[in-house]
């Protein structure tokens, strides 16, 4: 069965029915699965929606929603009592979808208009409001001074007021059209394509606003390369502003006595704060008495005051107008004896401070795009967990040995005879039998696990909470070099191009066989070594001329092992766990993988840090860098 997408054919439906298909209590946040939807899944760059999901008996609110192999998992809190072929009524929140349907138009919009500028560059990746960044990645480099013409040629492109529409297609109608096609298609989902005015189409998924200029004023926020990809952050104007904005051209509102004392009270702070400030008083009553000035556009709102209120509101501008004239001639500032400071008009300004997230939540964030993006669904379990989640049921019984390896922390609590004692999660290896019961040992099981971890140790190089992801992937037919091509996926996308990962032998309880997973650096390509003229890898030196030198002349890259980094475990799921996980290992294989966030992103950084306790102390002299 497939959720039908409601969004696809029409981005505006706020409110729709549906008939509830499946509910799973099971897993920390309760999901439901409809017939049909209007909650758009987080995907291409687009965050998902929020709203509510309304029976007879119960409602739920939606917190999170996810696409997993045509289904749409709705992720939220229940209330009251929901079943199965419950008829419910679906509300998003309009605001957010509406604000985020304009984001990604314009992270569309801004594509071409880089394309009108650099016709060979082209985007290759984005994000339109996730974690609250917009940018559009562009292969080729974009430069700094080009932000304005850009920022021109959007706008102009917002202007134009172009249709926008989305098309199902099949992959023979895109070569019959000649569609060029700028990056691959995925494979698991049907093929759509957006097009925006007679500009070329190009394949997506998402929510789209009907015409350009629906969307608000965008500008463009910066321009940094990252990962070989140059991002092109971007921002849209305040939609209320838009609105505000579009009213007041047309605007017979009526203006009550309280809105005009207030806005009194805000030209007579403005002049204290101007005679504060020594402004000369010529230049006083240029401004708010001059012809154009602040006191005359003031008094146009008249026309705007409700016939019985117009006595009232013509003597409280009198009023102004003669505590106008006092003040400015209280001024003492003349430009004959002007101490007006000077300003120094080529100062630099003072740049204001922006937050960001956290170096490891964007890590998170990354991590879990990047397997999204090949059908991984990200799942949360508990982080205090029974002893039989964490241990047992991973082929460690009571008193095994390995357990050692593992300096766990204990909760003082009442033990269960099945599950044994409580623990804080050493690693995010728990979740690997919840997810097979949350799915009742149907395959597949793709799965993405981030969560914190705990363990009884403390120094340089370990802190006692830190972060893990782990992916388990269970089918039919799973075998080994499905680990292997899903870790050198991982690798290129996460480290960039040319990354590539490597398997050695080595034990764990949980898998069999099991490995240890190394990717090559990043900084030296893999070779060890730096080019010795710049400091700096050059693909080109790598392979030619430098490839040749003795190795003695060649400088050392101080960042890895001879070219491998050490980054964690895999291997193919014990069949023990399968069985504890209620999967038939005769019918089924998996692997799994996974390691420490902190140390991923470090890596990938090109950070070495001495102290890694450091990354949790909230120094903001080094966060900020981030
Ligand atoms: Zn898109
Ligand atoms: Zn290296």
């Amino acid at each position: 069965m497939k959720t039908k997408l409601l969004y696809l054919d029409d981005a505006y439906l706020k409110e729709s029915s549906a008939k509830i298909v499946s509910i799973n209590t099971k897993s920390p946040q309760v999901e439901i699965v409809l017939d049909q939807t209007i909650f758009y899944p987080q995907g291409g760059g687009q965050p998902a929606d929020t709203g509510t999901i309304q029976t007879d008996k119960g409602i739920f609110t939606v917190s999170h929603v996810s696409y997993n192999d045509g289904l749409i998992l709705h992720k939220g809190k229940l209330e009251g009592l929901m079943n199965i072929d419950d008829k419910a009524l679906l509300k998003i929140n309009w605001e957010t979808r509406y604000h985020n349907m304009m984001l990604h138009t314009a992270g569309h919009m801004l594509d071409q208009a880089v394309k009108n500028i650099d016709n060979k560059n082209f985007g290759v990746d984005g994000n339109h409001g996730i974690a609250k960044r917009a940018f559009v990645a562009f292969k080729f480099p974009v430069d700094e001074s080009l932000i304005g013409k850009i920022e021109d040629e959007i706008n102009s492109i917002v202007h134009k007021n172009l249709k926008i529409t989305a098309e199902n297609i099949s992959e023979k109608e895109i070569n019959k059209r000649k569609i060029k096609l700028q990056f691959e298609l995925p494979k698991n989902k049907d093929l759509r394509i957006l097009s925006i005015g007679s500009y070329n189409p190009m394949p997506d998924g998402g929510t789209h606003l009907k015409t350009t200029n629906e969307c608000s004023k965008v500008s463009i926020t910066g321009i940094q390369e990252k990962k070989g990809q140059w991002r092109v952050s971007y921002s849209i104007e305040d939609r209320e502003n838009k609105i505000k904005k579009d009213k007041s051209d047309s605007s017979n509102k009526i203006i009550s006595i309280s809105e005009l004392k207030s806005k009194v009270t805000n030209v007579q702070n403005l002049i204290k704060n101007d005679l504060i400030e020594n402004l000369v008083k010529e230049e006083l009553k240029t401004k708010y008495l001059g012809k154009k000035g602040i006191f005359n556009d003031l008094a146009k709102i008249i026309s705007q005051v409700g016939s019985a209120n117009k006595r009232q509101a013509g003597q409280i501008l009198n009023e102004l107008k003669t505590d106008i004239t006092e003040s400015i001639e209280k001024s003492v500032v003349t430009s004959g004896n002007s101490q007006k400071k000077w300003v120094d008009l080529t100062a630099p300004g003072i740049k204001p401070k922006t937050g960001h997230m956290h170096l490891v939540s964007q890590a998170m964030e990354e991590i879990t795009q990047i397997f999204e993006r090949i059908g991984f669904s990200r799942s949360r379990y508990p982080e205090v967990d029974w002893d039989w989640y964490v241990f047992e049921s991973l082929n460690m019984p009571k008193n095994h040995p390995a357990r050692d390896e593992w300096e766990t922390f204990f909760v003082d609590a009442p033990m269960n005879k099945k599950m044994g004692k409580i623990v804080l999660t050493t690693h995010t290896s728990n979740g690997q039998v919840r997810e097979m019961e949350r799915l009742n040992s149907k395959p597949p099981i793709r799965m993405i696990n981030i969560a914190r971890c705990y363990r009884r140790q403390q120094d340089a190089t370990h802190t006692q909470m830190f972060h893990q992801f782990e992916g388990l992937v269970i089918d039919k037919g799973i075998n080994i070099q499905h680990l292997k091509g899903t870790l050198d996926y991982f690798a290129e996308q996460f480290y960039g191009p040319g990354t590539k990962s490597r398997i050695r032998p080595f034990h764990f309880q949980f898998t069999e066989p099991s490995l240890e997973v190394d990717f090559s650096c990043h900084i030296c390509h893999g070779t060890g070594f730096l080019d010795e003229k710049t400091n700096k890898v050059n693909g080109e030196a790598r392979e030619g001329a430098l490839g040749h030198a003795p190795e003695n002349q060649r400088q050392k890259c101080k960042f890895c092992k001879s070219g491998w980094h050490e980054v964690g475990g895999a291997g193919m799921v014990h069949p023990n766990v399968l069985t504890a996980g209620g999967f038939n290992p005769s019918l089924y294989t998996g692997f799994a993988f996974g390691w420490g966030v902190e140390r991923t992103y470090t890596l990938k950084e090109g950070l070495n840090i001495d102290d890694i306790r450091l990354l949790y102390s909230g120094d903001l002299k080094f966060l900020e860098q981030f």
